[in-house]
């Protein structure tokens, strides 16, 4: 909780960086209130600022987590649910950066270029973020998973 809150300025800096469409559905679409794969108006209210996809676009068995990744003695990496606000108690460390390009290759979601360049220059400065789509058996592996293991 207290973790989400300290990097969520971030996060959002990060989310601004999707460039490509026109200002105002961007801003919608990263308030929560249209999908944002069919930019469909989203009927509830978000709980949180940051994408959603509405439930006809939500494929079953896919869950999107958030990455954060900094860089301390190695690089720690943790996970957020779809709001942003809930952490998920799995944590991975790596000593090389190209761990973690692994992983995002294999269930980032790169919408575009600029997500790809997002990736590249936060591994640079050392911290930044990522939407991942975990099946349901990564999903419960970090769910399960102790922090410091
Ligand atoms: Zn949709």
């Amino acid at each position: 909780m207290e973790v989400a809150v300290q990097f969520s300025p971030f996060i959002r800096l990060i989310l601004l960086h999707m460039g490509g469409e026109r200002a105002s559905t961007a801003r919608l679409r990263l308030a929560g209130k249209i999908c944002a794969r069919c930019g469909n108006r989203l009927q509830d209210p978000p709980p949180t600022p940051g994408e959603r996809v509405c439930s006809k676009c939500k494929s079953p068995g896919v869950h999107r987590v958030y990455m954060y990744y900094i860089l301390r003695d190695c690089w720690m990496c943790q996970f957020l649910e779809e709001d942003l606000k809930t952490s998920l108690p799995g944590r991975l460390h790596f000593k090389n950066a190209e761990k973690i390009r692994t992983i995002v290759d294999k269930v980032g979601n790169f919408a575009n270029l600029q997500d790809r360049q997002a990736l590249d220059y936060g591994l640079e400065i050392g911290r930044g973020g990522v939407w991942l789509q975990l099946t349901d058996e990564q999903y419960a592996r970090l769910k399960k998973q102790v922090s410091g293991s």
